[in-house]
């Protein structure tokens, strides 16, 4: 498999604004990451890791849902056989396929998978052949329409937030690799709350601040890019879910040295011992939504 790079375009003339913590609603900030042409900073109160000032929404779904959307389709499409399998290995290492049988055989009708930031759509034909109702949201207009007209899939375009889904009609929601992009993951984080059936689980995935990589690296990291405005940590992640009213059941976390970076030997026993001691490059919590508040 070739290593997947991470997209991200610069955009030069977005407008950025200061915001309070997102997390704690703090304005006290620490430098964390300086990068090339933005940055990062830590809340002192909460320990968030964000870009601030950071782009406008507009802006921000401009960049999926506009000018370079076409670009964002033909990267999706060139790694969506890599992500597909990243994605299967996260809900396996997640106890997805643990919950499934069951989740399948208490349901009159086929429940609803919902997946959030869906791309071209390829989880969901897969979960479907395995006998889920799916539903995709997707920001970038050309893979929402690759995801409808080639797979046949039930894609709203757009946010969590515009989507407007109703209370209590998702049996399972899964968020890989979105919540690091969006301007408010309290309100992204919310809906899928208000959207969960009482009893229904949120898979959520996204690079992990905690991790070994981003210890090493620092400004250089991988996921220290343009493109992503909040970098979690296993604290701050399991505060904002809990906030939004989730319980964590599961926290695990994988990837201990990128591709190319060590010898094989060596990355395979940092790859190991990331996953052991969860200071993995990324992270994934599966929580569930218990109660009807
Ligand atoms: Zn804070």
């Amino acid at each position: 498999m070739r290593d997947i790079k991470t997209w991200s375009t610069p955009v030069i003339h977005e407008q950025k604004q200061r915001v309070p913590c997102i997390l704690c609603g703090s304005d006290s900030f620490e430098p964390a990451l300086d990068c090339e042409g933005f940055s990062y900073v830590r809340c002192r109160v909460c320990s968030l890791v964000q870009q601030n000032p950071q782009p406008r929404r507009e802006a921000i779904e401009a960049r999926y849902g506009d000018h370079s959307s076409q670009a964002y389709l033909e990267y999706e499409l060139a790694n969506e056989g890599a992500f597909l399998t990243l994605q299967q290995k996260g809900l396996a290492d997640g106890g997805f396929f643990e919950l499934e049988p069951d989740i399948l055989r208490q349901q009159a009708e086929p429940p609803l998978v919902l997946d959030i930031g869906c791309a071209t759509g390829a989880l969901l034909e897969w979960l479907r052949d395995r006998g889920w109702d799916c539903l995709g949201v997707e920001l970038c207009g050309p893979a929402a329409d690759y995801a409808r007209k080639v797979r046949n899939l039930n894609i709203i375009t757009g946010t969590i937030e515009s989507a407007k889904l109703s209370d209590n009609s998702v049996t399972v929601a899964l968020a890989s690799h979105v919540i690091e992009h969006v301007n408010n993951p309290k309100t992204f984080v919310s809906e899928i709350y208000r959207c969960l059936k009482v009893g229904g689980y949120f898979y959520i995935t996204t690079p992990n601040i905690d991790g070994f990589q981003a210890r090493l690296f620092g400004s250089r990291w991988r996921s220290a890019i343009f493109d992503h405005l909040y970098l979690f940590s296993k604290k701050t992640l399991r505060a904002l879910l809990e906030d939004a009213g989730f319980i964590v059941e599961k926290t695990v976390s994988w990837g201990g040295l990128a591709r190319g970076t060590a010898p094989g030997p060596i990355k395979n026993m940092a790859d190991r011992l990331a996953k052991q001691f969860n200071w993995g490059d990324v992270v994934l919590m599966r929580c569930r939504k218990v109660s009807a508040q």
